[in-house]
Formats: structure tokens, C-alpha cells, sequence
């Protein structure tokens, strides 16, 4: 089942009475979710994520804009009727009731002919127990289960009534972090299996990362930016977008472009930018000169005494299979930066200072506004070892 927002808008009257503006948790958010895919609605708190889901489930009435459930318009429909099913941080199981009473609970409280028989209702709870393998738990209380399998039950009781849509609200926040690694798993394995057009919420850009489908980037209130996951990283819109996906996150670093040329402090790291614009009247022009954002993800380092961003070397850390080089620079506010190297790059560091390359694709430039600029530039001359010459941010090469 596909799920359409179209123009979704919500307005809150001001909490703090003295101020008159209304609070506009979700801003005219406009999307077609594709059937029986897993979206992750992404964004620090406060952004609107949870005031999202509420609106798609009907627990919130829209202010403006229409919610289709296929071809269905459900924006008036009372949540019991519009065959959601919804599984909270809080697993909020009634903890006087085993296991499989929890999960029964809905379908007992169907009406009519929707109430399926006994021995069906049995059958449908046994399912969904078994599809979260928890079956072997059935006649235990909530109080006897760790929190991962009380979690289970919760997404076994938002499933036993074949949902049409599954929403899930920071489902994993309780759990320790190799439960949450776990549950994520299983999630996305219970969504693949079922099929259901799943959509679900958290602050966790990896968790979000790691399962969905697609991305929707949320900035108070505004959707900053959705796509695949590995696309949205590779291609951030904006600074929000490139600050809040990868860790450890992305180095950020004050830039000016004068006379065609991007500076970092007093480094001098491309010749001849040009700014590519998009549309119809698209094409290459040399940059302006102007104060610039530089990003550089932390794998876009490369160790090299001929490169040309010079840095304080503060560390190196071996953690597992990644070696980080802490670093400082005077362009950047940071108080220290991480580039993630080859081990065999760090052989030649020592002293106290280290010159990086940078990986073209890995350096992105922003306006003053956060806006992204494409660019194209060269590597000055005599710099690197002879790197790519012509460059792009708007491609990976
Ligand atoms: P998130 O789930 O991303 O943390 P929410 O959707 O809960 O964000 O909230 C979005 C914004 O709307 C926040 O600024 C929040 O304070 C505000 N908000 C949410 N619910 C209400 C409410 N009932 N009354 C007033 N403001 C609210």
C-alpha cells in the first residue's frame, strides 16, 4: 500500500502562551511512499518526525493537506478504521496480561463481523509470535521478558491484525545497543517478509541509515532532503543534511573562494573553481568570490607531505579496522577533526604536523545560507601527488 502526503501541514498553538505564533511542527511535507517499502524519518528531536507519524496513523488531525492510503482518503478517518498498526519507544504492554493475551488484545477488540472466530484470533497470534519469534514466550507476563522481547511483542501486536501500513516510533531508544543492533535486523526482516509499507522514526541517522529504503530528512518541520540512504550521503543537499548522516561526522572547515580559488586558512587547496548551475541554463562559471562552508567526510583524507592542507597532528587511533588521524586546522572552529585512513597511509606520519590530499568527491562546498554549490576545480599545481586534475562535486569518480 503506497501512502501519499500531499501538502501535510501542522500547527500548534504556541505552548509558551506569551508568544501569539503558532508552532508549525510539520510544514507542508508532500511525499508518495512507496508500496511496501521501509522509510526512516530522520531528524534531531523537535523536528517533527513523531507529529508525522501521529498525522499518518490519526491520532493528529492535519491543520492543512490530504493523507491517501492508496487510492483512499483517510485525512478524516479515525485512526481504528484506517488498519495501522503502531509500535511505541515505550513497548506500553499491559503487564497484568501474558504475552499472548498482549497480542490478542486487538483482535479482541474488533467489532462485529471484523472479529475474527476463536480459534482464528489464536491462530493469527500464534503467527505474528512466530514471525517474532518469540512463540516460545507465549504464557510468560511482560515483567518476565528483557526488554528486546517485550519490544517484540509490541511489533507481534502491531502485526496480528495485518496491518496496512506499520508505523514505528523510536522503536529501538530502550534497548541496550546490541539489542538495538539485533531488533534492527529483525525489524527489517519482518518488514521484507510481510511486505507492509513501513515507516519509522528516529534521531539515530545510523539506525535510519542501515534499514530503510529511502530517507526523509526532517529539519524543524521541513524536509530537508530524501532518497537512498547511500545517495543522501554521497549527495547531501545542504549542510544540515551533510552534517547530520555519517559517523564520525563530516569535518567542517571556514573556506573563502578568491579569484577562482578555494582557501582554508592559508592553504590553498583548488585552482580555477567554477560553479556548475543546474536547469536549463546550466553550464560552468568561475566561482565569485565569497566566504564558503568546505565539509570534507572523514574518509576523503589522504596522508601525503606534498598535499596541501596542512593540520596539527593531535593523534592517531586504531579502533578496530578503522585508523583515525585527530587532527586540528586553523580554518577549522573544531576542536579536533578525524580523517579515517588506510593503516599503511600512517606508516610515514610523525612530528607534529600532517598534509592530507583530499578525495575530490569527498569535499563539498556550501554557501553561506548552507546551500550546496557543484563545483568543478583543479588541484594546484604542484600539489598531491598527482591526483585526478579536474574535479567534481557533484559526482562520485
Ligand atoms: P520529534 O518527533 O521530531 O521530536 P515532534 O513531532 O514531537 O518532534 O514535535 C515537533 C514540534 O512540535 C516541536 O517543536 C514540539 O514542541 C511541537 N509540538 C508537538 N506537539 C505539540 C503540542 N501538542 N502542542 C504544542 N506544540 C507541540
Amino acid at each position: 500500500m503506497k501512502i501519499v502526503l500531499q501538502n501535510l501541514t501542522k500547527r500548534y498553538p504556541n505552548r509558551n502562551r506569551k508568544i501569539k505564533q503558532d508552532v508549525i511542527a510539520v510544514n507542508d511535507f508532500t511525499f508518495e511512499i512507496p508500496d511496501g517499502k521501509l522509510i526512516g524519518l530522520l531528524g534531531p528531536s523537535g523536528c517533527g518526525k513523531s507529529t508525522t507519524l501521529n498525522m499518518i496513523c490519526g491520532l493528529e488531525k492535519p491543520s492543512s493537506g490530504k493523507i491517501f492510503f492508496g487510492e483512499d482518503d483517510v485525512t478524516e478517518l479515525p485512526p481504528e478504521n484506517r488498519g495501522v498498526g503502531m509500535v511505541f519507544q515505550s513497548y506500553a504492554l499491559y503487564p497484568h496480561l501474558t504475552v499472548r493475551q498482549n497480542i490478542l488484545f486487538p483482535l479482541e477488540n474488533l467489532k462485529g463481523d471484523a472479529r475474527p472466530s476463536r480459534e482464528e484470533m489464536q491462530k493469527k497470534a500464534e503467527e505474528a509470535a512466530r514471525l517474532v519469534q518469540i512463540d516460545m514466550l507465549l504464557d510468560r507476563k511482560p515483567s518476565e521478558l528483557s526488554g528486546g522481547q517485550q519490544q517484540r511483542v509490541a511489533i507481534a501486536r502491531a502485526l496480528v491484525k495485518m496491518p496496512r501500513v506499520l508505523l514505528l516510533d523510536e522503536p529501538l531508544s530502550n534497548l541496550d545497543a546490541r539489542l538495538r543492533l539485533q531488533t534492527r535486523e529483525e525489524i527489517r526482516r519482518i518488514q521484507r517478509e510481510t511486505g507492509i509499507t513501513t515507516v519509522f522514526v528516529t534521531h539515530d541517522q545510523e539506525e535510519a541509515m542501515s534499514i530503510s529504503d529511502l530517507i526523509v530528512v526532517m529539519e524543524t518541520g521541513v524536509v530537508q532532503q530524501i532518497g537512498k540512504p547511500q545517495e543522501v550521503y554521497e549527495n547531501p543537499r545542504n549542510l544540515f543534511v551533510a552534517k547530520f548522516l555519517g559517523t564520525p561526522p563530516i569535518n567542517v572547515f571556514e573556506g573563502r573562494i578568491r579569484g577562482g580559488k578555494l582557501y582554508m586558512g592559508e592553504d590553498l587547496i583548488y585552482e580555477n573553481v567554477k560553479e556548475i548551475s543546474e536547469g536549463k541554463n546550466g553550464g560552468a562559471s568561475s566561482a565569485t568570490d565569497q566566504t564558503v562552508t568546505v565539509g570534507i567526510r572523514p574518509e576523503g583524507f589522504i596522508p601525503d607531505e606534498n598535499g596541501p592542507l596542512c593540520c596539527r597532528l593531535n593523534a592517531v587511533e586504531v579502533m578496530g579496522r578503522d585508523t583515525s588521524v585527530v587532527f586540528t586546522h586553523p580554518a577549522s572552529p573544531a576542536k579536533e577533526n578525524r580523517a579515517i585512513v588506510s593503516s599503511d597511509d600512517i606508516r610515514e606520519l610523525q612530528g607534529s604536523t600532517v598534509n592530507f590530499s583530499l578525495k575530490p568527491h569527498k569535499v563539498y562546498l556550501f554557501r553561506e545560507n548552507g546551500e550546496r554549490i557543484l563545483y568543478t576545480a583543479e588541484a594546484p599545481a604542484g600539489k598531491g601527488k598527482g591526483r585526478e586534475a579536474v574535479l567534481s562535486g557533484t559526482e562520485k569518480q
